[in-house]
């Protein structure tokens, strides 16, 4: 089940503006959604929050989506939107703004795309004698 993908995403904003306009609709007779959350029944009012809150979070995950490219992540080679579930959402290195997972990055001492050829022996950074000898 793939719940990051923009297409179910897209789907949980419509299917929950359509509810929410149906229950306005039949209920307070507006087109309004807010007059189900001012509506005088206690359950009707969590379910139009419920209703608004989720196709606030879709939308919010919409917006996320479009801002990570459509790249693979550098550590492990895999596309950076599909392996979320798998590899922990997206971060960037602050240095070279290169995009990884979040269990990705976390598993190097440091950023690869920086070091290329740190191999995770060295913890001091300061340790610049041993590419001389
Ligand atoms: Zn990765
Ligand atoms: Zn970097």
């Amino acid at each position: 089940m793939n719940q990051l993908s923009p297409k179910n995403l897209l789907s949980a904003v419509v299917g929950a503006v359509i509810l929410l306009e149906i229950l306005s609709l039949s209920l307070t007779s507006s087109h309004y959604p807010w007059g189900v959350l001012s509506h005088p029944s206690l359950g009707l009012r969590i379910i139009g929050w419920v209703l608004i809150c989720q196709s606030g979070f879709a939308l919010m995950a919409l917006g996320v989506m479009a801002l990570i490219p459509d790249k693979p992540c550098p550590i492990c080679c895999r596309d950076l939107k599909r392996f979320i579930p798998v590899y922990g959402i997206p971060v960037f290195c602050p240095r070279c703004m290169s995009m990884f997972h979040q269990n990705c990055f976390k598993s190097k001492p440091r950023c690869p795309v920086c070091f290329p050829q740190d191999e995770g022996e060295s913890t001091n950074p300061l340790d610049f004698t041993r590419d001389w000898t």
